[in-house]
């Protein structure tokens, strides 16, 4: 567990720490300026979990979405839902990160950035996605040779030790587990 984040070293971490799928929803954010609730509810709970804490994550949110919506409209109609995540509206429940066993069953549509890439990325995006990442083309037919035998999460362990040229025998079960394990190698 990480005490805190701040938004302005968010997207060196996010570049060095995040998996595949909070990368794509970061950068899609960035591109867009929008995500849909399913994104916002996957990235926003784990961008939580690494210790943005409500004030910054209401910054982050609004600096992107402001810039396509209006400042008022992401305070009327979005910020409500970033307070709900932290416990502060409605029922206060302090909601968790997604695990990747959630992440990997969920079904995205069309114009949805959430899901995992190993599971939801055509062979083309995820294999763009990972030269992307910078590992070698050894590497990336090992990933794809797992993501064919439905082994998601071995894909996203093994992108895990090519990025960081590491072994992660514990394997990756948790985006947040990911980030923590990568600021371990990287500290
Ligand atoms: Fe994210 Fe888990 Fe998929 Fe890796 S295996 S990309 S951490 S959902």
């Amino acid at each position: 567990e990480f005490a805190e984040i701040s938004i302005k070293d968010i997207d060196q971490i996010a570049k060095s720490s995040f998996p595949l799928c909070m990368r794509h929803l970061f950068e899609k954010l960035r591109e867009d300026h929008h995500l849909k609730h399913g994104g916002r509810m996957q990235l926003g709970l784990f961008l939580k979990g690494v210790g943005l804490k409500l004030e910054d994550a209401l910054a982050f949110w609004k600096a992107e979405f402001s810039q396509r919506v209006g400042s008022e409209r992401f305070d009327k109609e979005y910020a409500y839902s970033i307070r709900h995540n932290y416990g502060r509206e409605g029922k206060r429940t302090d909601y968790t990160p997604y695990s990747c066993q959630k992440i990997i069953t969920s079904a995205p549509g069309v114009g949805d950035h959430h899901g995992c890439p190993y599971r939801h990325f055509s062979e083309e995006n995820l294999r763009a996605a990972l030269g992307k990442m910078g590992i070698s083309n050894r590497a990336v037919e090992d990933v794809m040779d797992k993501v064919r035998n439905r082994h998601y999460q071995l894909a996203c362990t093994l992108t895990f030790e090519a990025v960081h040229g590491t072994s992660c025998d514990a394997g990756i079960n948790h985006p947040n587990q990911y980030f923590s394990d990568s600021q371990k190698v990287l500290q």
